[in-house]
């Protein structure tokens, strides 16, 4: 019944990125079951999962072969530790399937339990790195506005997010930010290909104004995700990856929502052509189904840890190769590989789906709708052609949002901008009621507008 549970909730259960307030008079939404690409909530009302989750879901819900995994791993070693020489055969197979399906220079990894610890990881191996190498001054990280690395207080500090950093006095020293790529807001009268460079080569500047001997590594998304789905120029990434190659710094692509098929490459690295140094990931992962992360070390960093250099690294999580957790991942994986998703993504859903969304950009609310694999945004502006913003940031995505909860697809909002990452599985039909939803939605935001 939703009405006591509700209640029960409004009086217990503090929400993350929630006013409790504002969540508690409206009243929570209550998801009980999900099933491919559906959820139901407990009012009986079936959704559209638009956001896979929180842009992890990849396989869909409900697949009982990882419930099959889970519970044969519960009933054999529901838990052990990988510390202190310690291991057991699901960190171990999902270590071997993991080198098997990224890049080439990644034959490691270290487990972690969220993409949040992932980030912390990355934080103290890129440090430790330089140390190690005898340049404990490259310490520096430079990561971007508006990015988001997690919620712990590296993640955060790594992020670029104002409010974020307002709640607890961050970031913690030696992060550094520069800009987005993120042409639609901050391009001006530049051209895209123009304004990637420009934003790329904010990097450069900032490593002469740090010092080259300071600045450890450059961490961003290959297609920022949360902060409103940007997908850079054509010219930016090439940029970036000459000058962290020239300068000596470490190339750190999060690929906690780009990794695992959602740009229809197993890596939103190997989309945009770059290679990087470290990958931390999860989501994807396990498609949500528990909770794992990952950092993959390219062999750079492993070779010295290998052998020795490191010495102890003085890191590691409870649930580092939590064996259930793994063993989550591994079904999941095998799904993705097996059933063809990543391809699926190139060559079948991905551009069905893509023309569909950027028809999308006609609807006068739209000023740029953009989509890569199965990640894409529409802009929401008050007046077209101009790329120019409603005067009061977040109110209209956030109208937009509850009329597509209403219709029943969830979408997420980032300010005005309207965000879908669906799972991988979604097929042309569920694109077509994805993308029927969406123009709906769209309507009635336009004419509440009106009214
Ligand atoms: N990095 C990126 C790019 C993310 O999108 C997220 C979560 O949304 C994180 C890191 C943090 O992951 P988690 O929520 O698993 O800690």
């Amino acid at each position: 019944p939703t009405g006591p549970l509700r209640a029960l909730d409004a009086a217990h259960h503090l929400h993350p990125f929630s006013d409790m307030k504002a969540l508690n008079a409206e009243g929570s939404r209550i998801i009980v079951r999900a099933k491919g690409c559906f959820l139901e909530d407990s009012d009986g009302n079936r959704i559209l999962d638009g956001m896979a989750g929180l842009w992890c879901v990849n396989i869909g819900h409900g697949r009982p072969e990882i419930a099959e995994a889970v519970q044969a791993q519960m009933a054999e070693l529901a838990y052990y530790n990988t510390f202190f020489k310690t291991t057991h055969p699901p960190a171990i197979r999902l270590a071997e399937l993991l080198a098997e399906l990224s890049p080439p220079q990644f034959k490691h990894v270290f487990f972690t339990g969220s993409g949040s610890e992932s980030n912390d990881t990355v934080l103290r191996l890129v440090r430790t790195y330089w140390a190690k190498l005898g340049k404990p001054d490259k310490k520096v990280i430079i990561a971007r506005r508006n990015a988001y690395h997690g919620s712990t207080v590296a993640g955060a500090s790594l992020g670029g997010m104002g409010p974020m950093h307002a709640q607890g006095g961050l970031p913690i020293p030696g992060i550094h930010h520069i800009a987005q790529p993120y042409w639609f807001d901050e391009g001006g009268e530049l051209s895209p290909e123009e304004f990637g460079l420009v934003a790329a080569r904010e990097l450069e500047v900032a490593i002469e104004q740090l010092g080259e001997g300071n600045v450890a590594a450059f961490i961003a998304e290959p297609i920022q995700g949360a902060g409103g789905v940007i997908i850079p120029p054509s010219t930016y990434w090439p940029e970036v990856a000459r000058i962290c190659k020239e300068r000596e710094i470490l190339l750190v692509a999060d690929e906690v929502i780009c990794g695992f098929g959602r740009t229809g490459r197993w890596f939103g690295s190997e989309f945009v052509g770059i290679e990087p140094d470290l990958m931390p990931v999860a989501k994807g992962l396990s498609s949500g189904y528990l909770p794992i992360g990952g950092v993959l070390v390219g062999e750079k960093v492993a070779s010295l840890m290998v052998a020795g250099e490191f010495g102890d690294f003085n890191h590691g999580y409870t649930y580092s190769g939590h064996p259930v957790a793994c063993a989550a991942a591994i079904a999941n994986l095998r799904i993705i590989r097996d059933e063809g998703l990543v391809e699926r993504v190139a060559n079948d859903i991905g551009p069905y789906l893509q023309k569909k969304w950027l028809a999308l950009g006609d609807h006068p609310l739209v000023g740029e709708a953009r989509m890569v694999g199965l990640i894409g945004a529409l802009e929401l502006v008050p007046a077209k052609p101009e790329r120019r913003r409603f005067p009061d940031p977040g109110k209209v995505g956030t109208i937009c949002r509850d009329f597509s909860f209403a219709n029943g697809l969830v979408m997420r909002a980032v300010k005005d901008t309207m965000i879908i990452s669906p799972p991988l599985v979604l097929n042309h039909e569920e694109a077509d009621e994805l993308v029927r939803l969406t123009e709906k939605t769209l309507d009635d935001t336009y004419a509440a507008l009106k009214a």
